[in-house]
């Protein structure tokens, strides 16, 4: 028996035969053509082809998975039609003699480079979509057929997975994904879990054909892979698999009840959203209320700024699909690990500390009026509240409620309907915590960021792996300013939740009840296993 570990993406059990997807290796032609023009022509039969493909590969999955999952098959057909990849191309098959299969494949690995190296995981994670198209295009040019096929119950070993990869696959027969590479934004990530397949990813395990066919088991729960497992491991696979299975079905009965503590204080349990794509698993999942709304997510992944409009309508839908029932919005929040170009921010050394959320909302008061004029449009259509992030000081506050003011203001000038916004904070900066009676004054809620209030508290990069040992999200110091940020809320009658992933610990919901917490906010997968949690506390 071999065993392998990585991060888990979807936990749950798997058990199967390795199935190793590796593309096989297309070999391209370099020597110059004769005639450019002809070149450039069997390019374009190329790319209508893989729009062909594509647009089959959209509606195989709008017709399996959902329409949402869908787009990210149609990210690769845009790319079909993007300017700077088709002029690349073309400027290799006129300039330099290339043929097309040739200069596809260089301007693929060109690209694929370029994007593999930005820091803005977003971006980061559109480089396999690169890397897949340029090899769906070469694999047309060069007449090879790069068709995998599955037999029986597989474990999916590979280097990484595209959308198409993951799509193109027969879901009946995957039972877990394994990948050395792969981040959890990533769309094996995301479509792992939206297929609820046990996944992990950054697994060290070789991607090997002399793996095919032997007999696996996965543990996404510790994050373990096992080849050739002996019968103790069989054996407690199968247990955990049950416990699973019991687990699920249990908690469907929770559907539906109220979050009430046993003594009867009732708990707003909501979820974590990074757009309007993910309002359908809130909805599954039963949430009761959207307690972040990572608006940034609006401002990734393109050229330019959103527009009110733009902004408006994703507001409006989310909103509109609550129902009535809250939906906290954090106004943008860029900078640090979540970059786009467009905004021409500076290289910092120290970016977690520097120029990010709030404080580049306030230097371009005109941007940030932008967001927030769509929020009150939007709250003309629902139940919205917003909070600010990354506050550390009183005037900052102050200062976003001016332009709140502002920006409803010029709507009511220009005639058009704007609702009413509790504007809260987001405390996640020790300064925040600590004048949490100053600001609870003037706030009209506390949402506590946890992963960053963490990793300004013990002065740990929550990007630093190396620094794993180091951070104990039970430390006293957080402990301390976590219940001291409740204690200020109550104090002057505001709710304070928890949003940050420590919300989700099931094993900090009594400390988090104890400490007087109105609400957690956490990824939609986890709230009814809270739910139990908080119905089984007295
Ligand atoms: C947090 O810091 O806990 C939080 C919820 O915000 P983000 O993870 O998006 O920084
Ligand atoms: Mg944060």
């Amino acid at each position: 028996m071999r065993q392998f570990s990585g991060k888990t993406v979807f936990p749950g059990v798997a058990f199967g035969r390795v199935f190793v997807f590796s593309r096989p290796k297309l070999t391209v032609d370099t020597s110059p053509s004769r005639d450019p023009d002809e070149e450039w022509r069997v390019f374009k039969g190329a790319i209508q082809t893989a729009n062909a493909q594509l647009t089959a590969l959209f509606e195989k999955t709008k017709r399996e998975v959902g329409e949402d999952e869908a787009q990210i098959v149609d990210i690769q057909r845009m790319m079909l039609e993007d300017e700077d990849f088709l002029d690349a191309v073309g400027a290799l098959i006129r300039e330099e003699a290339s043929r097309a299969a040739y200069a596809v494949d260089r301007v693929g690995k060109r690209f694929y480079g370029q994007f593999a190296a930005l820091e803005d995981p977003y971006m980061k994670a559109r480089a396999p979509d690169i890397a897949d198209l340029s090899h769906r295009l070469t694999a047309i040019l060069t007449g090879m057929d790069t068709a995998l096929t599955m037999t029986g119950d597989s474990i999916v070993v590979a280097e990484d997975l595209t959308p198409s990869d993951t799509l193109g696959l027969d879901k009946n027969l995957i039972r877990a994904f394994v990948t050395r590479r792969g981040s959890t934004n990533s769309h094996t990530a995301i479509l792992a879990r939206i297929l609820k397949i046990p996944s992990i990813v950054q697994a060290d395990i070789p991607v090997d054909r002399a793996l095919e066919g032997l007999e696996a088991a996965v543990d996404g729960h510790a994050g373990i892979v096992y080849l050739e497992p002996d019968g103790a491991v069989k054996k407690r696979l199968r247990d955990l698999a049950e416990r699973d299975k019991a687990e699920a079905l249990s908690l469907e009965a929770l559907r539906g009840l109220p979050t009430v503590t046993k003594s009867g204080k009732k708990i707003e349990l909501a979820a974590n959203i990074g757009g309007v794509q993910d309002l359908e698993a809130a909805l599954a999942n039963d949430a009761e209320g959207i307690g972040l709304f990572r608006s940034e997510f609006l401002y990734l992944g393109r050229e330019d700024y959103p527009g009110e409009e733009e902004q408006f309508t994703a507001y409006r839908r989310v909103a509109e699909g609550m129902k009535g029932r809250r939906v906290v919005i954090r106004t943008l929040d860029i900078g640090a690990d979540k970059q786009a170009d467009y905004f021409g921010l500076d290289k910092e050394d120290n970016p977690a500390l520097g120029f990010r959320a709030v404080r580049i909302c306030l230097d371009r008061p005109e941007m940030f009026k932008t967001q927030l004029r769509a929020l009150y449009r939007a709250a003309a259509f629902g139940n919205i509240a917003v909070m600010f992030p990354m506050i550390a000081s009183l005037w900052e506050l102050r200062r976003c409620k001016e332009l709140a003011a502002e920006a409803k203001k010029e709507l009511e000038n220009r005639g058009i309907a704007a609702g009413n916004i509790d504007l809260g904070i987001m405390v996640e900066t020790p300064a925040a915590a600590l004048c949490a009676e100053d600001l609870a004054k003037e706030a009209a809620f506390f949402s506590v960021g946890t992963n960053d209030l963490t990793q300004y508290t013990l002065a740990i990069d929550r990007q630093n792996a190396k620094l794993e040992p180091f951070l104990n999200t039970r430390h006293p110091a957080l402990l301390k300013l976590l219940g001291r940020i409740v204690e200020a809320a109550h104090k002057e009658g505001i709710w304070a939740g928890i949003c940050g992933e420590l919300g989700a610990d099931p094993e900090m919901t009594e400390t988090f009840l104890s400490m007087g917490y109105d609400e957690l906010s956490v990824s939609p997968g986890f709230i009814l296993g809270l739910r139990k949690r908080i119905r089984d506390y007295d």
